[in-house]
């Protein structure tokens, strides 16, 4: 039961995760060690699994929170004279552009509403005018809004051009459908604390093996190089830097959490069952979702926030935060909303007793209407 110490997290992460993920990690293991190494070496191969055909990817495991990792993929399988083309529809991919100017490296963008997902005959289009665009990046699930971006029709023109697609799958890896062999990537990054349900402290990219060997000396950093960090798994298999031992042995127990779950398909499953049961519960009360359900991803929900005067964010926060659940701020720029999650140890049932909670706190702060 969520209690007011111990909330119920209902956020794009950090997330709520099972105790034998936490517990997992009450163990010092030295780097070097062969019960760390053999734990690294079956993340790794797990990962790779979960996408890709193992024969022609790899998968590279870098410190730091997603972002990092977004960064390190970018640094490394963007050619010097290379041109990326970002798909832009959220902060997410607001961000990816940022990181590439500050690489220095040439960029351009397709940018569409935040409530509308990427126009892919408009990608189509780009890519037939610009030939020297060497990249597109995508963002699947654009956590912003909760956006379900077209990933499998990115992919397909993107293909068709014959150019690379590096994919921003942070917050859908591993609880919605991804493979490279029906969807062709060059790369796809994500995080141990997302839908993987392990603790935040390393991102991974699993990326085709050809185009990391082939990228010596690309990167414009030391730590972010992931060809370099691949290297020192493939020789020694030892990180480079001090690697986040727990952080890994967690994620280790969260993959073995998730294969006992059913892998992609049950890990979806359950998130699809939250995300139903939310965005139900919450439109009996009479509150609006900011996207239609057929652009809706099953990972967090943007709603509205209702329009009557005794509505504050901040106090139906706290009421919520008191009673044991924590909800997250919105990040439109357009209109006043907030955002509920539905990943991470959280089950159909405590949905349903979240809807309860917030009745009770609309009751209790004379909100007498939820609409917007
Ligand atoms: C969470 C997330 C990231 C990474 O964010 P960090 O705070 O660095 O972990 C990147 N892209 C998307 C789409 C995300 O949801």
């Amino acid at each position: 039961m969520p209690t007011e110490s111990v909330p119920l997290l209902l956020t794009p992460g950090p997330l709520t995760t099972a105790s034998s993920t936490r517990n997992a990690m009450t163990v010092d293991f030295g780097s070097r060690d062969q019960a760390f190494i053999r734990i690294n070496r079956e993340v790794r191969q797990q990962l790779v699994a979960l996408c890709a055909d193992p024969a022609a990817y790899s998968c590279v495991l870098m410190q730091g929170s997603g972002t990092f990792s977004v960064e390190a993929t970018l640094g490394t399988l963007l050619p010097r004279d290379g041109k990326a083309l970002v798909l832009m529809n959220g902060a997410y991919g607001r961000r990816i552009t940022h990181m590439i100017e500050i690489m220095g490296r040439e960029v351009v963008t397709l940018v569409d509403d935040e409530t509308e997902p990427t126009s892919v005959a408009r990608l189509d289009a780009a890519l037939a005018e610009d030939p020297s665009i060497t990249h597109v990046a995508a963002v699947y699930c654009e956590t912003t809004t909760g956006m379900l971006n077209p990933i499998q029709q990115i992919a397909d023109v993107t293909a068709k051009h014959g150019r690379e697609l590096i994919i921003d799958a942070m917050s859908a890896f591993g609880a919605l459908p991804l493979n490279a062999k029906r969807t062709p990537f060059q790369a796809v990054v994500a995080s141990s604390n997302k839908c993987l349900e392990g603790v935040p402290g390393f991102g991974f990219a699993i990326a085709r093996t050809d185009a990391l060997e082939a990228a010596a000396g690309n990167c414009h950093s030391l730590s972010l190089d992931l060809h370099a960090q691949l290297r020192g798994f493939e020789n020694n298999a030892q990180w480079r830097f001090t690697p986040p031992t727990q952080v890994i042995a967690a994620l280790h127990e969260a993959l073995r959490l998730h294969h006992e779950e059913g892998g992609v398909e049950g890990r979806g499953g359950r998130y699809r069952q939250n995300c139903e049961a939310l965005v139900s519960g919450l439109r009996r009360l009479g509150f609006e979702t900011l996207l239609p359900d057929e652009l809706q991803a099953p990972i967090i929900v943007t709603l509205r926030q209702p329009a009557d005067p005794n509505f504050t964010f901040t106090r139906f926060y706290d009421a919520l935060r008191q009673r044991g659940f924590a909800i997250y701020p919105g990040k439109l720029t357009q209109a006043p909303t907030f955002r509920i999650g539905c990943i991470g140890q959280v089950t159909p049932r405590d949905i349903g007793r979240f809807v309860t909670t917030v009745a009770e706190v609309l009751e209790r702060q004379d909100i007498t209407s939820a609409a917007p």
